[in-house]
């Protein structure tokens, strides 16, 4: 069985954030509309299937992507 993979990417991604007690923690979110970028893809710059021009969220699968909405047009080249 085979199946595509593909990295998460999004035009803005946050790499850390501060919690209110002052204690920060890193983490890989992408902010905004989450895009498919095709692996394999570490971070750094690159392009989503639809085209769009995003930043890779390192070690974050398309498929894991949660809490954000997903572009329409990489749901459907690259499977939801
Ligand atoms: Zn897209």
């Amino acid at each position: 069985m085979t199946w595509s993979r593909y990295a998460a990417g999004a035009a803005e991604v946050v790499t850390a954030e501060t919690l209110c007690c002052g204690e920060s923690r890193v983490l890989h979110r992408p902010v905004g509309i989450a895009h498919a970028v095709p692996a394999p893809a570490s971070s750094g710059r690159g392009h989503a299937v639809c085209g769009e021009p995003v930043t890779v969220v390192g070690g974050l699968d398309w498929q894991m992507v949660w809490g954000v909405t997903r572009c329409p047009a990489c749901r459907q080249l690259a499977g939801c």
